[in-house]
């Protein structure tokens, strides 16, 4: 597959092109330059095939010529290694479960593929040794460091802002050892963020380690989570006839944008419903056509806070940049966090004690706005974190502990190892080691 810049279609790159550099030269976003077609026989046997192999089939278009099917093979089974459960809400409503990954975060997937895919192109080519420099203010920076714990020629140095962590997050980054070292930068996320901003610039760093970053908008990360979707139609057509509708709590849009590539490819999604909290300029778009970002408001499912979605651009091209077809298969709603807290209630209520995170909450919103004149058709919202993730609002809104999962009560126990930095000349001095 050939990839090229959706700011000019001439800058193009190999699929290892576009992994290793993540961003095109002219900061455009990387786009295949054709959307793979799968066989109906295909989508016919979807319900009986094993995820590893469906998996492989649906993404071998996305990295051919520079990847066998058998490597691609492994990667897939060392990225999906766990579980992708429906868990079901009412007679028409779902939560397909994302979060039984190693740090309780949809990313997983993601990060996990990506880790991956980047050992496999450095060891091919045998690279000097590459260092992913990440600044991170939660949740990203765990489930990269995951995702790259062990992988092979890759040193994963992560900043994060001392005190300004969750103590299950902090524990996440500083507790894996081998390859990954957490910096702990007396300072705030900002801080981190421009340090690791200045290294990338720095000549003396640059000529000496080859730096890479983990980000959100690398294909890597971006394609594999459309295969969310295909589990998720294979759960759903194993009971059941009717439609399926995707509902998801979107922040940068990556992972809707994901599903709705799945879709072109063939995949039967009847609907997908954006659901975003206040920081809603997807919603408006599609009221109004008018794409006005904004500056970012803070909400109690924070990692939807984004004023301006970097994956926008994709979801247009992938519909052409055709508004009647893109409405066709999406609709958008917004929420506000009391109604966000409503839900989770409403939701506990309604089953014996379901509890939903702030992020699947507004999907569940999303969905049953959409559904209440549809009953033909059936729904499910994806539930991007475990509510270990959000305890205070989660635990103050239901008046309920949350139980700890077991995998968390050992990291809790893990001592904690991390190299305390005060500002970019320690950061400096560290990196050129
Ligand atoms: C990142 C994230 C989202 C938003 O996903 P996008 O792909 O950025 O739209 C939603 N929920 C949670 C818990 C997340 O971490």
């Amino acid at each position: 597959m050939i990839y090229y810049s959706l700011k000019n279609s001439n800058e193009t790159a190999s699929f290892s092109k576009a992994v290793i550099k993540g961003i095109a030269p002219d900061r455009g976003l990387y786009f295949p330059q054709e959307i793979p077609q799968l066989e109906k026989e295909f989508i016919d046997s979807l319900p009986t095939l094993p995820l590893h192999e469906m998996a492989t089939e649906v993404m071998l278009p996305f990295v051919e010529k520079e990847m066998s099917r058998a490597d691609l093979y492994t990667i897939i089974q060392k990225t999906f290694d766990f579980d992708f459960p429906i868990v079901p809400i009412t007679e028409q409503i779902g939560s397909f479960e994302l979060f039984h990954g190693p740090t309780l975060a949809f990313k997983d997937v993601g990060a996990r593929f990506m880790a991956q895919c980047l050992g496999y192109f450095n060891q091919k080519e045998k690279q000097q040794k590459t260092t992913v420099l990440v600044a991170t203010s939660g949740d990203t920076g765990g489930a990269v460091a995951n995702g790259f714990l062990g992988v092979d020629g890759i040193d994963v140095v992560i900043l994060y802002p001392k005190g300004k962590v969750s103590p299950v997050q902090e524990k996440q980054l500083t507790t894996l050892g081998q390859n990954i070292t957490a910096l702990e930068v007396n300072g705030v996320f900002d801080d981190c963020q421009t340090m690791v901003k200045t290294a990338f610039l720095d000549q003396d760093i640059t000529k000496y380690r080859q730096l890479t970053s983990a980000n959100s908008i690398n294909v890597a990360r971006w394609l594999p989570q459309m295969l969310y979707y295909f589990i998720a139609y294979q759960t759903h057509r194993k009971n059941s006839d009717q439609p399926l509708v995707c509902a998801v709590p979107s922040g940068n849009f990556g992972n809707i944008c994901a599903g709705m590539m799945g879709q072109q490819m063939g995949l039967p999604i009847d609907h997908f419903i954006a659901c975003t909290n206040v920081n809603d300029v997807v919603p408006r778009y599609l009221s109004n056509q008018v794409y006005a970002p904004k500056p970012t408001v803070p909400t109690i499912s924070n990692a939807m806070d984004v004023g301006d979605p970097s994956n926008f651009v994709r979801i247009q091209k992938i519909y052409g940049n055709d508004f009647s077809r893109l409405q066709q298969h999406l609709t958008g709603y917004r929420f506000t966090d009391e109604e966000t807290c409503d839900a989770m209630q409403k939701i506990f209520d309604e089953t014996s004690g379901y509890i939903a995170d702030p992020h699947g909450a507004i999907g569940y919103l999303g969905l049953k706005a959409y559904l209440e004149n549809r009953p033909e058709k059936k729904g499910i919202f994806l539930e991007t974190a475990h509510p270990i993730k959000f305890p205070e609002t989660v635990e103050k809104t239901l008046g309920q502990k949350i139980p700890i999962p077991s995998r968390l009560q050992d990291l809790m126990q893990r001592e904690k190892k991390s190299i305390s930095i005060k500002d970019y000349t320690d950061l400096k001095d560290f990196l050129l080691r």
